[in-house]
């Protein structure tokens, strides 16, 4: 089995397969240990039944989100038991490939997959250091990748925000270390700021191609309302950095053959918060249970696993595109909407609930 990409799509998928006892390279282009610009904010979703310990990566706890639009008073969601985690993405990938190498995985950093060629009996992949053979390729590249167009697979789905992000050691002691605070002054999007113990991640997104540019000033802007004092505030901004995030769509296919996307790679993050690390590490699993049994011969392809995760996150995928379509056309209305009981708890749920990936065998039948 070959895995291109280090990040939790590919670090989950190949543990779970180096713990069913495969052959597994996995393959990633920069140094282990790499960071990756993102709020690094966990939901249960991301965080529960996790494959690896978390507890001492965790650098804060959110118990509620804060929803707010401007200088409005914000409405505040509790999130009972079910807390949001944060944690720094460099610690938790390496976490997850660490503990993939420990189970057997050959874990090749600092290696750069240049091409793949996929047919009816295997897979060939070829790097910047060598040639490789597989049965099966699983393809967690990310958003920036470009890996797909050596696999038969329909052009992706272009339908992405962009998000500009940074973390530094901050103090601000306008808001609560316990609780992560969502802006929608933005348009199309949302500016986030999230604790992160001695430090603030602050970032904005926006679906809004004309919005895109003025992001760096909407980040500071925002800085400014929120009253949080880092050390070098200019530095600091100026080191923000964007990134696209390529959000669900659901006509996009993930399996051709014996390949699979998974991630990033396959559009996976959900339309209104750009959520993605639940998503990255649950086609991880799914992917892995498929292959397992292409290894097995109880499957000739990865079918099974593009339909897994229609099954399992699809509906929570496409409610959360209805919702950011709603929410960005009113978005003074669905913010005042959530001082309604019932609303908060929808939100709470929405943000919370977990996805039901079925067995592979289960899915055959479906
Ligand atoms: C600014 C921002 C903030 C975000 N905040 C959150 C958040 O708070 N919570 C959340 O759940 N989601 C968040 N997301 C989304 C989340 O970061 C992604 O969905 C998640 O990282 C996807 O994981 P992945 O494993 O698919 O890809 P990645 O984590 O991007 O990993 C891909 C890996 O593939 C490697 N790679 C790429 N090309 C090659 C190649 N040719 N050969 C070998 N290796 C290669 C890369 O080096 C990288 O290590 C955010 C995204 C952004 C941009």
């Amino acid at each position: 089995m070959i895995v291109v990409g280090a990040g939790p799509a590919g670090g989950i998928a190949a543990l779970r397969l180096s713990r069913a006892g495969a052959r597994v390279l996995l393959l990633d282009k920069q140094a282990l240990g790499r960071d990756k610009p993102c709020g690094g904010g966990l939901t249960p979703r991301a965080w529960m039944d996790f494959e690896v310990p978390l507890d001492d990566l965790v650098v804060a706890r959110a118990g509620a989100v804060d929803v707010r639009r401007g200088s409005a008073a914000a409405v505040s969601i509790g999130l009972g038991t079910r807390p949001v985690l944060m944690v720094r993405r460099r610690d938790f990938d390496r976490r997850i490939a660490t503990a993939a190498g420990e189970a057997g995985a050959d874990l090749h950093d600092r290696e750069a997959v240049t091409g793949i060629d996929v047919d009816a009996r295997g897979v060939r992949v070829t790097s910047n250091r060598g040639v490789y053979h597989g049965s099966v390729l699983l393809i967690a590249s990310g958003a920036e990748g470009s890996l797909r167009a050596g696999i038969p697979l329909p052009a992706p789905a272009t339908n992405s925000a962009v998000a500009l992000e940074v973390e530094a050691p901050a103090r601000a002691d306008q808001l609560h270390a316990d609780r992560v605070l969502f802006d929608y002054s933005i348009s199309g999007g949302y500016a986030w700021a999230f604790p992160k113990g001695d430090a603030w991640n602050v970032g904005v997104v926006t679906v809004r191609r004309d919005i895109a540019p003025r992001l760096r000033a909407l980040l500071g802007a925002f800085v400014e309302a929120t009253g949080i004092e880092f050390a070098q505030r200019q530095r600091t901004l100026a080191a923000a950095q964007g990134r696209r995030i390529p959000l669900h769509d659901p006509r996009s296919r993930r399996a051709a053959g014996r390949a699979a996307l998974l991630g990033d790679a396959a559009g996976l993050a959900d339309p209104f918060f750009g959520e993605g690390i639940a998503q990255a590490a649950a086609s991880g699993r799914a992917a892995a249970a498929t292959a397992m049994s292409v290894l097995r011969g109880e499957q000739a392809d990865m079918t099974a696993y593009d339909m897994a995760l229609q099954l399992g996150m699809g509906a929570h995928l496409r409610r959360m595109a209805w919702i950011a379509r709603a929410v960005y056309a009113m978005p003074r209305l669905a913010v005042r909407a959530l001082s309604l009981a019932p609303a908060r708890a929808v939100a709470g749920r929405l943000a919370t609930e977990p996805f039901r990936l079925a067995p592979p065998h289960r899915r055959a039948t479906l």
